[in-house]
């Protein structure tokens, strides 16, 4: 039940009986307020690469990314699995390319996605030629991984006559031996060697749509290797840190090794590698860049960890929430606070807040008190006045864009 603000279950000053729909003026309303960096971080300068219709580097806004980990020939898991990132807000999809099967496959998702597609080939030259005549967008390959010359020549000239950009996947886990031979182990200096290398093979045919991606499962040595590769070239980097766990390990992991590079101006895209589902890469790359104010996609929930003065059940109200708002890309907070000690500041704050009170809980919207509801009915009044106010800032970033 949503009662309007009446009730003296919290002594906060504000306005009352305001109505459910109450959701702020139109001059609360963020200028850019699809996606903004607010951030005040100064970005490295790079080149522009495209992978599809996604700007790589430059001024463009850091891109998420994930893989599917269907196999590539299985075309109805996969197409599903894509659909399910394109929803989570995944701006560029790689998918798996170790057989010509999976050639076939990608030409039949190719048709079912306008999603930038980027193949992943190891090694066998002419999977990436097919691949590019299969229409994706970007190869990730090694050139010095294929053994020879004129290979590379054939895979650079199936790039250019596609429009295709290239990544440069250094990975410590499989460096060139000669490199580990003279470093001693996969170093930060050895994989920027090979990155170096590589990138030294496809400019000597003339092509730059490169970005590069140094990875390790060492959270300071890919952290590393980023840094000094930035001293070198102007290409736009790919961030992550390989193999780096399950949802919790890697998100830590992850967050720690990205976040340093991101808040260094460092990463042009990033794809968060995580032992689960790929649409929680997505959600953890956001969270990521929305931390460091990189972007402001979607929406961000801020939620008290509880504690004995507890008054509704924040944890389970924190997740629904989460989970029912995720289709959201307007930048909204929504606060989701335990009690009347903290929580009215903290709700206040946020565009939507809810206050946990005795036998009810408060609402607020836009910084004012804005009804009481029952506890049961806390998550559909969220959800619906996040919907709303979403809505309100579509219809208005239309009319400034028109
Ligand atoms: Fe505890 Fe209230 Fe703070 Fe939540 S808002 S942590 S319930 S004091």
């Amino acid at each position: 039940m949503f009662e309007p603000f009446n009730d003296s279950v919290f002594q906060t000053e504000g306005s009352e009986n305001l109505s459910l729909n109450m959701i702020g003026n139109s001059d609360d309303i963020p200028s850019n307020c699809l996606d903004v960096n607010s951030s005040g971080i100064n970005r490295r300068k790079t080149i522009e690469v495209n992978v599809g219709d996604v700007v790589i580097g430059g001024d463009a806004p850091i891109s998420v990314q994930s893989m599917c980990n269907t196999f590539t020939y299985d075309v109805k898991s996969t197409v599903n699995q894509i659909h399910s990132l394109e929803e989570a807000g995944c701006e560029i999809i790689r998918l798996a390319v170790p057989d010509e099967k999976s050639v076939v496959g990608l030409k039949e998702i190719r048709k079912e996605t306008k999603t930038p597609l980027v193949a992943d080939i190891h090694f066998d030259y002419r999977l990436a030629i097919m691949a590019a005549e299969a229409g994706v967008d970007c190869l990730r390959i090694n050139p010095g991984n294929i053994n020879g010359e004129d290979r590379v020549t054939e895979v650079v000239s199936a790039a250019k006559d596609h429009g295709l950009s290239i990544r440069i996947g250094v990975n410590a886990g499989s460096l060139e031996k000669h490199l580990l031979d003279r470093y001693g182990g996969a170093t930060p200096e050895a994989m920027v060697e090979s990155g170096l290398r590589h990138i030294g093979m496809l400019e000597k045919r003339n092509f730059n749509n490169t970005k590069i991606s140094l990875k390790a499962s060492d959270v300071m040595k890919t952290v590393q290797a980023y840094r000094l590769m930035a001293q070198k070239v102007e290409y736009p980097f790919h961030l992550g840190i390989t193999e780096s766990g399950s949802l919790a390990t890697g998100s830590v992991k992850s967050s720690v090794g990205l976040g340093l590079l991101l808040s260094e101006g460092i990463g042009d895209t990033m794809r968060v590698s995580l032992a689960a589902d790929p649409t929680e890469e997505v959600r953890v790359a956001y969270e990521i860049l929305k931390s460091l104010k990189l972007r402001s996609k979607g929406v961000n929930v801020i939620a008290c960890p509880s504690c004995g003065r507890v008054q509704i059940d924040v944890d389970k109200l924190t997740s629904e929430v989460e989970k029912e708002l995720s289709h959201i890309k307007e930048p909204i907070t929504v606060a989701v606070m335990g009690c009347e000690v903290n929580g009215p500041g903290e709700a206040r704050d946020a565009d939507i807040g809810v206050a946990g009170g005795h036998k009810r809980a408060l609402i607020f919207s836009k910084g004012e008190k804005d009804g009481l509801v029952d506890y049961s009915d806390i998550k559909n009044v969220l959800v619906e006045k996040v919907e709303a106010l979403a809505e309100k800032y579509k219809l208005e970033n239309q009319k400034q864009e028109s």
